[in-house]
């Protein structure tokens, strides 16, 4: 089934030929590289940890395969590799004292440092995953840290993929725990796709959408089992994480993969929690961020479909509406850090609309609402389902958990509508002038927040 449903994604997809996943796929590398390079000769790039899980196999395998490889170039195995420009520099100018074809074995940050390496060499590679820990793998672009900010590189994704299950169900659990919580904010951010669809400001691609959204719950419904290495659910997982990178490809946006819960994320990546310290002495993961986003934008989305948006005071709203000069003073309070603050403005004020075009934005809104409301309702799963799930899966799931204190994390509901021009339900909250008090509601001793702080504060009481 998984076959079928990759090669008809693939179809879809620009840089990306060829997807193999399967128990004991590290014996069809050989294949997939001539099918791809013919008969180049391959390097294998790789770090101290990922060489020993699968690296030294790959290299035993094409030279079985009557390769002439070159000395596999290791990145060493601790501190753990960290995505940032320099480590790139060196590569590439490894990479340019042969013309050999770069086989990526390693996960989310080696394989985008070799995608961006690469391509600055201007020569394709191929990936070998080892661990289902974010949905990059068939992804274009590089996500890395450059002149102390972290930025997506642009590059294209790998010409072909291998994912061995056996390996895969064998990473350290967090690196799986984190692609999963990947994988369920997908959740979140399709329905920030439906609101962006129906106010006209970003239409729904089929093809793009379908290939991450279709089969979502199949791929997230087992977090326990996934916990507990179990293959069909590793299968699910890596599925799941494959197929979102090849709509992203497809679509050429990171649209149909990325929404609110990711501009949470980002904002704490930027903002540099968990850098270097987090969950037992690793940075705190991509996926893990985005995971406590998940549950916040679902419990906001809560509050914000129990209301009748049909019946907008619309006049209000335009008298209270920012003019431009204002929307930039406001973002600039909110962020301490001047890089941060420089982003944020731009991309505040690329998504800026006129108080006319508020009007018509929320004209429309009063008409598509009972609809969109359906819709959304459809696609979203309650916050406190999300939550479960991913505490099933091994994954934190609030902001003390992840070293953020109370206070920054209300504000991030805030701040993240900022920093990227992406439309979503908190540019929806904060155009219909609920978003304060949604968020005041979420942190009231009753509201979603409130509680989860509540029964922290009762379990540390108890010394639990
Ligand atoms: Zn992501």
């Amino acid at each position: 089934m998984s076959e079928q449903r990759i090669r008809a994604a693939l179809q879809e997809a620009t840089d990306t030929h060829n997807v193999n996943i399967g128990a004991g796929a590290l014996a069809s590398v050989p294949d997939v590289f001539r099918a791809n390079f013919g008969d180049r000769p391959p390097v294998v790039v790789a770090d101290g940890n990922t060489l020993e899980v699968a690296g030294k196999e790959v290299q035993r395998r094409l030279e079985e395969a009557g390769y002439t490889t070159l000395e596999p170039y290791v990145f060493p195995a601790e501190p753990p590799l960290y995505a940032e420009y320099s480590n790139i520099e060196k590569l590439r100018d490894c990479l340019k004292g042969h013309d050999a074809i770069p086989v990526a074995v390693g996960s989310g940050t080696l394989n985008d440092i070799v995608k961006r390496s690469s391509h600055e060499c201007e020569r394709p590679y191929m990936c070998v995953g080892t661990a289902a820990s974010m949905d990059g793998y068939t992804a274009f672009g590089a996500s890395i840290e450059k002149d102390g900010l972290k930025q997506t590189l642009s590059c294209p994704a790998p010409r072909a993929v291998v994912a061995d299950l056996e390996v895969l169900r064998h990473a350290p659990e967090d690196m799986t725990a984190s692609g999963y919580a990947d994988l369920l904010g997908k959740v979140t951010s399709g329905a920030d796709w439906l609101i962006a669809d129906s106010l006209e400001v970003e239409k729904i691609d089929p093809a793009g959408w379908s290939l991450v959204q279709d089969h979502l719950r199949e791929w997230t419904d087992s977090p326990a089992e996934l916990r507990a290495g179990d293959q069909q659910a590793t299968e699910d997982l890596i599925e799941g994480l494959i197929l979102s990178g090849l709509g992203m490809q497809s679509y050429e946006s990171s649209r149909t993969a990325s929404g609110a819960e990711h501009q949470f994320s980002h904002l704490w990546e930027m903002e540099g929690l968990g850098h270097g310290e987090g969950h037992k002495g690793t940075p705190l993961s991509h996926g893990f961020k985005v995971g406590v986003g998940s549950v916040a934008i679902a419990a906001l989305y809560e509050l914000i479909l129990e209301r009748d948006l049909a019946d907008l005071d619309i006049e209000t709203l335009r008298n209270s509406w920012p003019t431009k000069e204002e929307m930039e003073q406001s973002v600039r309070v909110q962020h301490t850090s001047p890089d941060l603050e420089e982003g944020a403005v731009e991309q505040t004020l690329a998504k800026y609309i006129s108080v006319d075009e508020l009007a018509e934005r929320l004209e429309l809104l009063r008409e598509v609402w009972s609809g969109l409301r359906a819709k959304v309702r459809e696609q979203l799963r309650p916050a406190e389902q999300i939550r479960e799930m991913l505490q099933a899966a091994g994954c934190p799931t609030g902001p003390v958990e992840i070293g953020l204190g109370w206070e920054d994390f209300e504000a991030t509901y805030f701040k993240a509508q900022t920093i990227r021009k992406r439309y979503t339900v908190l540019d929806l909250a904060f155009e219909t002038g609920i978003l304060g008090e949604c968020v005041d509601e979420l942190f009231a001793p009753e509201g979603f927040w409130g509680r989860v702080a509540a029964s922290r504060a009762t379990a540390d009481g108890a010394g639990l």
